[in-house]
């Protein structure tokens, strides 16, 4: 990255993590090598909560009788009768306000509404989740009383959907280079839009949209940005594709949007000018935690399946299930699946509890869930043989579904570099603080007395993992001796790398992919630690959860230390080397005539790959390229 580029970036995201909290938080606490107990929440008590409880069997019985995930998925289009249904359920506003026909469900309650409809139908949470998660979420918390009286009844009841448009041709990851311009109209009553969004979910179909513009910073040439309510009623509104043609959640509209000279009364800006990005970042923060939930639903929902059919179907003699191939994918299904829910219910209590620095959390949550769902399914698919890819059988549909997760709201790579650089940007500046004071000690003695304490601490003994109950003592000194190795690396690959680690991002995923693990693992180990202590628990759960909890804190712990291994055995300068080949000649090195999908899906007629020479246009996908 330039170095002008690496700055501009630096200077952003200073801003957005200097804006809000200070405290150090439980994730972050993790990549100093410590494990900081008191920022963990009791794990929450589901079945405690009534009012979630009832409408998660009502949400349940109404998927099962209402909702044809295959059907929405053939048809393109969830049918009014499901969007109407679920707002009269509460469903469509269940986190909002009671004064504005909303049920102000916690996360923690809203997660469970949202598994179940993760685990039921791809379409319809992704739905519910744009709509509700991350549109009317912003006007609750950055609305006025005027903005909120307007727009919530109605989108609380489904008469109105609601859309949150952030993404454009040039800004899809780099989020902070959106291009659509926000000029102060010449009278002052408000701003003139110009500018496209795409893939926007319910974009065509919504009735209040959360846009995403630039507007001029006063007295200089800077513009930031600020976010706007805007009605598809607005003169030059164009939705310009309602549903655009895709992969998987066929049933959302996902949308091409265009503002040509749109006025916007300054009524309708959302929180203050120049702070959208940081709005954007909050709600997608709770979009996030709600990606957990429906991926676990959908993992729970595989979990069953798998195992119904490793239990029947019979090859070779012998059911599935008793290969070991087999149930080495079974084991890994169910300890992810148990682990998935355990940081999605975990991170939406961090939510509940009013803390307000769990940025680090939900980034973790939606990169782990996202990724070990992918898996769940294709193991799932697996197990299932050729019977899965046919569409009678719904893993094709949710192998389509489910392949959104790692790239919406963020990145999964993104995100693993995100967490990375602010989990690092913390220690780095402790260390910078103690390196500057170590340059003129006088004064600073405390800071490096401090600094020194800790690290002799840290040297001598593991951070503590506190558990009450006896019989997880074990696991919880392993949890804890594992924390202080990832702060130990942590801090060598710092001084080793200095400022240069920001451009590291084989090292970044692997700081990042530790650090996340050990998230989960405080999370399961949490949960574990209360249920065992719960005398109404039935035995045979709490067994059942001990032995799924463990295993995935075992597996997790091996991983770890691959990850640490690597990062000092590397095949990385071999990694680049390759690549960098391959990104200025793509077919180099391969066999002659080797063609792919491009030669035959995409070449004009009369094209033909062969005869083009070593490795042929097909290599690259686009046999039509490179004026033949
Ligand atoms: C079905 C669907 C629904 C959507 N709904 C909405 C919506 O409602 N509202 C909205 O605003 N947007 C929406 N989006 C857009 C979505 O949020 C973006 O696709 C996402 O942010 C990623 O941007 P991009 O696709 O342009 O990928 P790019 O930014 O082009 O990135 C492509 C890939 O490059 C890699 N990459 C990029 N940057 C880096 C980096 N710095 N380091 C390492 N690797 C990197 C990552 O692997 C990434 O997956 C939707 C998209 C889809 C497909």
């Amino acid at each position: 990255m330039s170095v002008t580029n690496r700055e501009k970036q630096m200077a952003e995201a200073e801003e957005l993590l200097a804006d809000g909290q200070q405290r150090r938080g439980f994730a972050k606490g993790l990549f100093f090598g410590q494990y900081l107990n008191e920022r963990l929440q009791p794990y929450p008590d589901l079945a405690a909560d009534q009012p979630a409880r009832s409408l998660v069997a009502d949400l349940k019985k109404f998927c099962k009788e209402q909702i044809d995930a295959a059907k929405i998925d053939r048809d393109a289009e969830i049918p009014d009768h499901v969007v109407h249904g679920l707002g009269r359920l509460g469903v469509l506003g269940a986190c909002l306000p009671k004064s504005v026909g909303g049920l102000e469900f916690s996360q923690t309650a809203y997660c469970q509404l949202m598994e179940v409809l993760g685990g039921h139908c791809g379409s319809t949470a992704l739905f519910v989740n744009a709509h509700h998660s991350i549109g009317p979420r912003a006007l609750v918390l950055f609305g006025t009383p005027d903005q909120q009286q307007k727009y919530l009844p109605k989108l609380c009841s489904g008469e109105w959907l609601s859309a949150f448009a952030l993404t454009e041709p040039e800004a899809g990851s780099d989020a902070a280079n959106v291009q659509t311009l926000a000029m102060p109209s010449p009278d002052g009553k408000g701003f003139i839009l110009n500018g496209q969004k795409r893939w926007i979910t319910n974009g065509g179909i919504a009735s209040a949209l959360t846009v995403m513009a630039r507007t001029p910073v006063a007295n200089s040439n800077e513009t930031k940005i600020t976010a706007f309510i805007v009605t598809p009623d607005m003169p030059g509104f164009e939705v310009v594709e309602k549903r655009m043609p895709k992969c998987g959640v066929r049933g959302t509209a996902t949308s091409r949007l265009a503002f040509h000279d749109m006025f916007v009364p300054k009524e309708n800006v959302l929180g203050k000018v120049g702070k959208g990005l940081r709005i954007a970042l909050t709600v997608l923060d709770f979009g996030r935690t709600t990606f957990g939930a429906s991926c676990t639903g959908a993992a729970k929902f595989c979990v069953a399946k798998a195992t119904e059919h490793a239990n029947r179907r019979v090859q070779f003699g012998d059911k599935l299930g008793t290969f070991e191939l087999v149930k080495d994918k079974l084991a890994y299904m169910a300890a992810g699946a148990f682990a998935m829910e355990s940081v999605t219910y975990q991170t939406a209590a961090l939510i509940d509890s009013g803390e307000d620095d769990y940025m680090l959390e939900t980034a973790m949550l939606k990169v782990f869930s996202t990724d070990v769902l992918w898996r769940i399914i294709n193991d799932t698919f697996q197990i299932y043989g050729g019977k899965a890819y046919f569409a009678d059988e719904p893993y094709e549909r949710m192998l389509r579904d489910g392949r959104i997760n790692q790239i919406g709201e963020g990145a999964n790579d993104v995100l693993r570099v995100f967490s990375s650089l602010v989990g690092l940007r913390e220690v780095g500046l402790e260390l910078k603080g103690v390196l500057d004071a170590l340059m003129s000690p006088i004064g600073n003695l405390g800071k490096i007395g401090g600094f020194a304490s800790r690290r002799i601490g840290s040297m001598l003994s593991s951070p503590e993992v506190v558990v009450r109950s006896t019989e997880l003592q074990d696991d919880a000194t392993r949890l804890g001796r594992l924390v202080g190795q990832v702060g130990s690396n942590v801090e060598r690959l710092l001084r080793k790398y200095q400022e240069d680690v920001l451009d590291r991002q084989y090292q970044l995923g692997r700081v990042s992919d530790s650090a996340t693990e050990l998230y989960v693992s405080a999370c399961v180990i949490n949960r574990l630690d209360g249920l065992v202590r719960n005398s109404h628990a039935d035995e045979s759960e709490k067994l059942a959860a001990l032995r799924l909890g463990r295993y995935y804190l075992k597996t997790a712990a091996r991983r770890v230390h691959r990850n640490l291994a690597d990062m000092w055995d590397n095949d990385d300068e071999d990694t680049t080397r390759v690549a960098n080949a391959v990104l200025v000649d793509p077919t180099a090195g391969f066999a002659v005539g080797t063609s792919g999908h491009g030669a035959t899906g995409h070449s004009p007629a009369g094209q033909k790959s062969d005869g083009h020479g070593a490795g042929g246009h097909g290599a690259s996908g686009h046999g039509n390229h490179g004026g033949h």
